[in-house]
């Protein structure tokens, strides 16, 4: 018996935490020239940060700094959260698809995943949420515990493993049916394809569940981006009821209308994309607390790929131009929008997706802290991360200048703390 007790002591020890408390108890302080701390609308100017390890002791312009702490000079910075970005794909680059899934081996991906993971975090995401590993199975649970048992630089993930959606409804396409070729998400059909699913996604580490509400390889139009409905409403009940069992939260991805709505009534608690959502979802994500995470670079930098032929330059500069008018609706109607890049072409590239929601219409404050603090909502991680306070995780970043008065600066990151430890610092030595 006590062995059995040492066992799941120990098995539950070597579950890699997100979380840890800092073995050092390293006393050390930031000079902020300014400070944007996620939670409050003002700029707080000369403030300090005290750090413990990688616990934020205290904030404040008349904190006592203990005499001999070392001081990271960033007084001619404004210092921010570290940023959170609730759609990426660590293991997804912008090469072939097909080729990626044929001829790079499980190993050979999670290595440009580690790749990818070091540039997003020192492209300032000190967090991230990964909605799937497109095709490298459960990589991105390695890549996730990796990092958190500090062999390798990275953000925090939540993983989301395979992605769920139907007989037909993924890539690959148009091989003989004579071929096996491998899927870029797990297929499941019916109620009870969908729960097993579930729970060998979640059995392999699944912190997420993400699914394919509709998807856009079914097929094209001339004018835009469109999808086709996938599950059917009993199957997405399934596997919400099958994922909230455990606690485990589940977003879908979805362009049109119906699909969203469909995933919001059977309790999906985030929408990808959302290219051409109405009023109507939005007023219906409110109702049951639901976020938009619209994720406008990925399809801005698709349209501004100069190998687009003429019809898939047209489709998609249409598209962006929908998507920029859901935006807006989705500011009127006070939707809840975490922030989402889908952005993987190249890695590291994400936080150009603020010019475009402040170009349509969000101010440069919301859209920090849609980074930050509605984020950290979003992954139900708001008691540690996402905002500049006492007893939150260390996770600062800093830039020159003022995002304020001009969002572009966080497109050049130049200070990236993660848990106390920095790893980046262009800014003082
Ligand atoms: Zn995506």
């Amino acid at each position: 018996m006590k062995s059995l007790v040492l066992w799941l002591i120990t098995a539950l020890l070597m579950t890699a935490s997100s979380f840890s408390q800092s073995s050092e108890t390293k006393l050390f302080a930031l000079k902020c020239g300014k400070l944007i701390d996620g939670k409050s609308d003002k700029v707080y100017e000369n403030v300090a940060i005290l750090i413990n390890g990688n616990e934020i002791k205290d904030v404040g312009t008349n904190i006592p700094i203990p005499a001999g702490v070392d001081v990271i000079d960033l007084s001619n910075a404004t210092v921010l959260p570290g940023l959170i970005d609730s759609h990426t794909h660590l293991l997804l680059h912008g090469g072939s698809y097909d080729d990626q899934l044929f001829k790079e081996s499980l190993p050979f991906r999670a290595i440009l995943g580690t790749v990818a993971a070091k540039k997003t975090l020192e492209a300032g995401f000190t967090t991230v949420r990964d909605v799937e590993t497109e095709g490298a199975m459960y990589n991105d649970v390695a890549l996730r515990d990796a990092i958190n048992q500090g062999h390798i630089p990275g953000p925090r993930i939540q993983a989301s493993t395979r992605a769920l959606s139907i007989t037909g409804g993924y890539a690959p396409y148009g091989y003989s049916p004579d071929v096996d070729v491998p899927y870029g998400v797990q297929v499941a059909d019916g109620i009870d394809g969908v729960r097993k699913a579930v729970r060998e996604q979640i059995h392999f580490g699944a912190d997420w569940i993400k699914i394919y509400a509709d998807s856009r390889y079914r097929h094209r139009m001339a004018d835009s981006l469109v999808g086709s409905v996938t599950f059917n409403d009993e199957e997405m009940k399934a596997i919400v009821e099958e994922a909230e069992k455990v606690g485990v939260h589940v977003c879908a991805h979805a362009y049109t209308s119906e699909a969203a709505q469909r995933a919001i009534r059977a309790g999906v608690r985030s929408i990808e994309h959302g290219l051409y959502l109405d009023d109507e979802t939005f007023r219906l994500m409110r109702q049951k607390g639901a976020y938009w995470v619209p994720t406008l670079i990925a399809y801005y930098a698709w349209s501004q790929d100069t190998t687009n032929s003429p019809a898939v330059k047209k489709m998609v500069e249409y598209t962006v131009q929908r998507h920029k008018e859901t935006f807006k609706r989705a500011l009127k109607s006070g939707a809840t929008i975490a922030f989402g890049t889908d952005m993987y072409n190249p890695h590291g590239d994400g936080t150009k997706e603020f010019a475009l929601m402040v170009e349509y219409g969000m101010t440069p404050m919301k859209a920090i802290q849609s980074a930050t603090k509605v984020a950290a909502e979003l992954l139900e991680w708001q008691e540690n991360i996402g905002t500049i306070e006492p007893g939150k995780l260390a996770d600062v970043i800093a830039v020159q200048g003022d995002p304020l008065k001009d969002i572009t600066v966080l497109e050049h990151v130049k200070f990236v703390m993660k848990d106390g430890k920095v790893y980046k610092n262009e800014l003082s030595h």
